[in-house]
């Protein structure tokens, strides 16, 4: 019998397929150095576990509200208010099962057929396919390396049409490492307020900042531009809780109460432990993140200078998140024994096979001429890892 055709046309994600394939053959005693996780390569700081076994001790294991428990989006409202300038609400926060969860939440509430959604390219792999499987049409912005992968405010006035119902930002950003200025900021709120359109804004990265680079939260600048704004971000990334799948969206109540009836029937509650084990983590001293980001901020610097060390292939360095993207233009239509790298994904491909690194081709991002790697692992991974690249790219003919 015929599937449901939009959902045929959905492709699976890349990042998580790479991720699992590179741990699968580690799995296998295969010595893999894998760059294509999205995920911080630290445990879960040891009070938050306590926090969890508290909270089974206590038999917090049934239902909680469907949009979460009320202590916890108190305190997503406390961070928000401290960390970002922001003032919510309770009634003003929605607790989901991540913040991939958050984001397909809320084009689901905000979305009808032939909406038209922009999304600045490179972009995080899965924002085309959540607009899509929301029945919008993904509408894709050019950034170039030469600005740092920043928003060219001209050519997303050019992008805006009568049908556009919201911009996705991603600062910083997932897979560029940018971090937008707070002129960007300011011209993408002011076009959302002009040509009456939402702002999705995923911060999921916004602790990781190096270089002194600044955060900005743009529901921050007014609150008319707060009332637009449907503000994302999750446990994974700051706190290294990738697997517990705590993510939140705080805006307009009206928005966040179609997206908690949407959530009351497909999942219900997020995860009655891991709220609580979130609630320890917001509660606590960032030391610990501190601690996290000087670490990814030397592996960075590392990376890059590998990188830009290997004739034939080169990359920006990024102030923010944990990814490079790495130019493999030169490469391209160059051949590795005796195959034409056609594409990024031939040269992810012929890498895997023939060193054993796995990378994410830049085309999940909307970029062939890259590939992702992240720097989500330790400096001697690095090392060797790009010890492969460098032999890889020696042997192109
Ligand atoms: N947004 C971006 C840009 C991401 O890279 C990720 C990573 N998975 C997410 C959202 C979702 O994170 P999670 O669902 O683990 O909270
Ligand atoms: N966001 C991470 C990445 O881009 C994790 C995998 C995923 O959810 O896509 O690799």
């Amino acid at each position: 019998m015929e599937l449901s055709r939009k959902n045929l046309g959905i492709a699976a994600s890349l990042t998580l397929e790479i991720d699992a394939k590179a741990k699968r053959m580690k799995g296998q005693g295969i010595d893999v150095i894998g760059f294509g996780a999205g995920e911080p390569d630290f445990p879960t700081p040891s009070f938050i576990i306590e926090a969890a076994k508290e909270a089974l001790d206590k038999g917090y294991t049934r239902y909680t509200p469907s949009s979460g428990i009320m202590e916890l989006r108190q305190s997503i409202c406390d961070k928000l208010l401290r960390d970002n300038k922001v003032s919510y609400e309770p009634n003003e926060i929605l607790v989901s099962n991540g913040a991939k969860h958050s984001l397909y939440n809320i084009f689901q509430a905000i979305l009808n057929p032939g909406d038209e959604v922009i999304i600045p390219s490179p972009y995080w792999v899965s924002y085309p396919e959540m607009v899509k499987m929301a029945d919008g049409i993904p509408v894709f912005v050019d950034t170039m390396a030469e600005n740092n992968f920043g928003i060219n405010l001209e050519k997303l006035k050019e992008a805006i049409t009568g049908r556009t119902k919201a911009i996705i930002i991603n600062s910083p950003n997932n897979p560029s490492g940018c971090v937008y200025k707070r002129e960007q900021i300011e011209g993408i709120a002011q076009l959302a307020l002009e040509h009456d359109f939402y702002i999705v804004s995923d911060e999921i990265y916004e602790e990781l900042l190096y270089d002194g680079a600044q955060h900005l939260s743009i529901a921050s600048l007014d609150p008319q531009v707060r009332d637009i704004t449907l503000l994302v971000n999750g446990m994974s990334k700051a706190y290294a809780m990738t697997g517990w799948r705590i993510g939140y969206t705080a805006g307009n109540s009206k928005i966040i109460n179609v997206m908690a009836n949407i959530q009351s029937h497909a999942t219900s509650n997020p995860n009655s432990i891991a709220q609580y084990a979130s609630l320890a983590a917001l509660n606590s001293s960032k030391d610990i993140i501190k601690d996290m980001v000087s670490q990814f901020d030397t592996r960075r610097r590392f990376m890059a200078d590998r990188i830009n060390g290997i004739a034939g292939i080169s990359c920006t360095i990024p102030q923010g998140a944990f990814y490079v993207m790495m130019n493999i233009n030169k490469t391209l239509n160059r051949m590795h024994n005796g195959r034409v790298l056609g594409s990024s994904l031939d040269f992810a491909d012929a890498l895997l096979e023939s060193k054993n690194v796995a990378v994410v081709p830049g085309i999940a991002f909307g970029a062939d001429g890259y590939v992702r790697l992240s720097y989500a692992t330790s400096k001697e991974n690095i090392d060797e890892g790009l010890n492969r690249i460098e032999s890889f790219v020696k042997e192109l003919v």
